[in-house]
């Protein structure tokens, strides 16, 4: 028992009347908890082996975790706040979090534990089951970083129902009177992906990212102390923001250097870069150093200061991801939990190939996202959907493992927003809750998209055969493999008359060369 370290003369070890338990994704300042100091509050945050074990997180990602707990806790008690911070130390001999949170309640004696809605589903059960065996009043309350609140949420999506997010995004614009002009949106239309998504021109100097130098010793110790078992790279110094400063930091460089081209190149990529034009502001979202409201006035404020490059198509790109996507993805998230973690539609049962462990692969386009995943923690979207989960999809990959994978392997990955994205819009295992058809494309996408086909190993002009790019031969063949399934969706039909004039022994050819790769990837 650490009940030892638990009274570190460091610690506040007085009696409480009420304990208020803050997770390490819940950092955020300007919660109306911290509005007025009061002594009889006594705030919590903790590392724990339960979080750690869950899957296997990305070493960068849980570095960047108590990092931010550190500095979120030295910072609120800076302002006279009643607040402890445990390290795995203290905690690893609890079996779990409501073991934790009884020892705390008694040890200081209080009388009502308090807590924010957790944003994922196996937290809040978990929480919500405790609480009603407790021993003590046990509140919940809203985390209030979204902008729907969670009735709000629950009045608009419905389990098992499909929702599309452009209805969705228009009612935010209106609702919330982001970028709008009166009933109208503010450049006349409500969407500019038409100017937007352009592959890099030659000439364009890419940006050097904004990094950060933290330094990540101590909390790597711990991990190694707890035998944590982790994935990637583990840096010298940790890049990632994990304060608010930081975090601010981030976001105006975002809209000073960046924003100019977010929409632009939004869907680009490259060999010569791996941050480009993105925000790389998701994990801060995520723990809520960052609030959504305070983000997207930043970037909409840009459009009246008039900076060069700065347009509406900018902007409305931006502001999209967002006030559209990033609330979208929350409601399909929990009107759907916890079936949704189980949903397969496609049946899809192979194993998710070592590389994506490794990134060893001569695959020019996945070398480079997994690379980066690996060493930074971070790909950007196109990568995450149109390469790695298009390649998963193509393949047949079980969504557990992919799921897993991409919960692991990302600084801004948490349940509530990785699985809606990777089994929803990456996987197509709900079947088109969030997307209206398969995010599938042959190597031609990439190609268009980006720099890699030119120094692959493999021909992005071939559909079958050794050489030809796995994106062509795994394309095709997962329409033969689900064609009878594509069939019924409108959206699938431009693809399937490509398909419909292929000769029968072409066909054939595909359908060996996909034999012959997965059982190449099989033994890899
Ligand atoms: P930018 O490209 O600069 O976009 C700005 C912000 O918009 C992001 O920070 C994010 O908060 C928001 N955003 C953009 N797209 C989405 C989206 N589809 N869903 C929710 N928010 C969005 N995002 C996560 O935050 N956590 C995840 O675990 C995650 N997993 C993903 C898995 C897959 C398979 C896919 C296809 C997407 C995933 N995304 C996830 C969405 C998106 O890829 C990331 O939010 C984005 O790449 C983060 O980088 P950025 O901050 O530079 O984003
Ligand atoms: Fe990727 Fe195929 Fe292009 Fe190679 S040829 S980079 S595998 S799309």
């Amino acid at each position: 028992m650490t009940a030892r370290k638990l009274i570190d003369p460091k610690k506040d070890t007085a009696p409480a009347r009420v304990l208020r338990l803050v997770l390490g994704d819940q950092l955020d300042k300007h919660h109306s908890w911290f509005s007025c100091i009061d002594a009889n509050h006594l705030y919590v945050v903790a590392e724990l082996v339960q979080e750690q074990r869950y899957v296997r997180h990305h070493i960068q990602k849980i570095a960047a975790f108590f990092l931010a707990m550190d500095h979120f806790a030295r910072d609120l008690r800076a302002e006279g706040h009643r607040f402890n911070r445990y390290d795995l130390d203290d905690t690893a001999a609890f079996k779990d979090l409501p073991a934790f949170l009884e020892y705390l309640a008694k040890f200081h004696q209080v009388e009502t534990i308090e807590y924010q809605l957790p944003d994922e589903h196996r937290l809040r059960d978990q929480l919500s089951v405790w609480a009603k065996r407790s021993s003590r009043p046990v509140k919940a309350i809203e985390s209030e970083h979204f902008y729907l609140t969670e009735a709000e949420l629950h009045a608009y999506f419905k389990a098992g129902k499909a929702h599309r997010m452009e209805h969705f995004y228009r009612k935010m614009r209106v609702k919330f009177d982001v970028l709008m002009a009166g009933a109208a949106p503010v450049g006349g239309r409500w969407n500019f992906d038409q100017e937007n998504r352009k592959r890099f021109p030659k000439a364009i100097n890419l940006p050097e990212p904004l990094l950060f130098d933290n330094d990540i010793v101590a909390p790597v110790a711990r991990l190694r102390r707890h035998n944590i078992e982790t994935v990637g790279v583990e840096p010298q110094t940790l890049i990632w923001p994990v304060t608010t400063q930081q975090a601010e930091r981030l976001l105006e460089d975002f809209c000073l250097r960046l924003l100019p081209n977010f929409g632009r190149y939004q869907d680009a990529m490259t060999d010569r870069g791996w941050a480009l034009f993105h925000a790389r502001i998701a994990f801060a979202l995520n723990i809520k150093l960052l609030r959504p409201r305070d983000v997207v006035e930043a970037v909409v404020d840009q459009l009246g200061r008039q900076v060069e490059g700065v347009d509406i198509a900018q902007v409305e790109g931006f502001v999209r991801q967002i006030l559209g996507w990033r609330e979208f993805i929350r409601g399909i998230y929990w009107a759907n939990m916890p079936a949704y973690g189980h949903s397969n539609v496609l049946k899809a049962d192979g194993r998710l190939p070592e590389f994506y462990w490794s990134g060893q692969t001569d695959m020019a386009c996945m070398k480079q996202a997994l690379q980066q995943s690996l060493e930074y923690a971070y790909a950007h979207h196109i990568q995450r959907l149109m390469v790695t989960g298009n390649f998963t999809l193509l393949l047949g990959v079980d969504p557990r493992e992919v799921d897993a994978w991409y919960l692991g392997i990302y600084i801004d990955a948490i349940e509530w927003v990785e699985m809606p994205n990777t089994r929803g819009m990456s996987q197509f295992a709900d079947g088109g809750l969030v997307a209206s058809k398969p995010y599938i494309s042959s190597g031609k996408y990439i190609e268009r998209m980006s720099d890699h086909c030119k120094t692959c190993r493999y021909d992005v002009n071939l559909r079958f055969g050794e050489s030809a790019c796995p994106f062509n031969v795994l394309y095709w063949d997962f329409l033969r493999k689900h064609e009878p399934r594509l069939r019924k969706n409108p959206r699938m039909r431009m693809m399937l008359s490509h398909y419909d004039k292929m000769a029968s022994d072409e066909r054939q050819l595909i359908a060996t060369s996909a034999d012959q790769l997965r059982q190449t990837l099989a033994t890899k």
